[in-house]
Parts: structure tokens; sequence; C-alpha cells
């Protein structure tokens, strides 16, 4: 099996994903947005099984009372999100891969909070929401 390594900026937290995502989209969501202070964020979903952090500690918050967003506690970098509802699944930041260019996205979620200035012209689909499973 296949495995991706990842981390942070400045290197104190590292983790390793194995396998493929069960989900690869970009998030145009007003939560995802404030957590990153970016318009948009790109994320992977894989088992919890395939997650493992091999060095530093992930701090957290919780951003609503079913979510925790995971980032490294000494430089900030945005990490992981896990939802109570799904708890044998972990998403991670795309961009935090060693290798983001790994897994592509195959859509775009939450265009209902987009902030209307970013134009991907990529062709993926877009959803209002999540994408309907
Ligand atoms: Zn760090
Ligand atoms: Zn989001």
């Amino acid at each position: 099996m296949t495995t991706q390594e990842g981390g942070c900026l400045c290197g104190a937290t590292r983790y390793r994903v194995r396998g493929q995502p069960t989900n690869t989209m970009i998030c145009h969501c007003r939560t995802c947005r404030r957590a990153t202070g970016s318009p948009v964020v790109a994320w992977l979903t894989f088992a919890k099984a395939d997650f493992e952090v091999r060095t530093g500690t992930l701090a957290e918050f919780r951003s609503s009372p079913p979510v925790r967003r995971g980032f490294c506690g000494t430089c900030g970098t945005p990490l992981t999100y896990s939802h109570r509802e799904s708890p044998d699944s972990i998403d991670v930041t795309t961009c935090s891969l060693d290798e983001p260019q790994a897994f592509p996205p195959t859509h775009h979620s939450w265009l209902s909070d987009d902030v209307g200035w970013v134009r991907f012209g990529d062709g993926l689909p877009e959803f209002q929401e999540s994408r309907p499973s």
C-alpha cells in the first residue's frame, strides 16, 4: 500500500497517510476560510486507521460542537478535520502533504459560501453544499 507523508510549515508536526483517499475536494465554506485565512481549502479524506502522527502533537480547536480542527501547536498550520458523526475517518489538508499533486480534487463543495472572487476554470463539478452521497 502506498504511503504519503505530510506536515506543517515549521516541521514540528509530521504525519503519514496510507492508501487512497475516499474523498478529495476543494471546500469553499465559511468555516474553512476562517480557520485558514484562505479563500478555499483542499481536503482529503482517509480512514482514521490509515492516518498517523509521526512527530509532534496535533493541537485541536473545536470549531463547532461536532468538529475538531487539528493544527501544529508551534506554527499553526491547519492539518486535520474530524467530525463526531464520522469517527472512522479523518480529513487532512491536501496542501500539507509533501506531494499535494498526488491526489487532485474531484469537485468543489459549499459554493453557497463562496467568497466570489476566485475563479478556477478547472471544469470540476460544483455543489452548493456537500456533494450528495
Ligand atoms: Zn509547525
Ligand atoms: Zn469547509
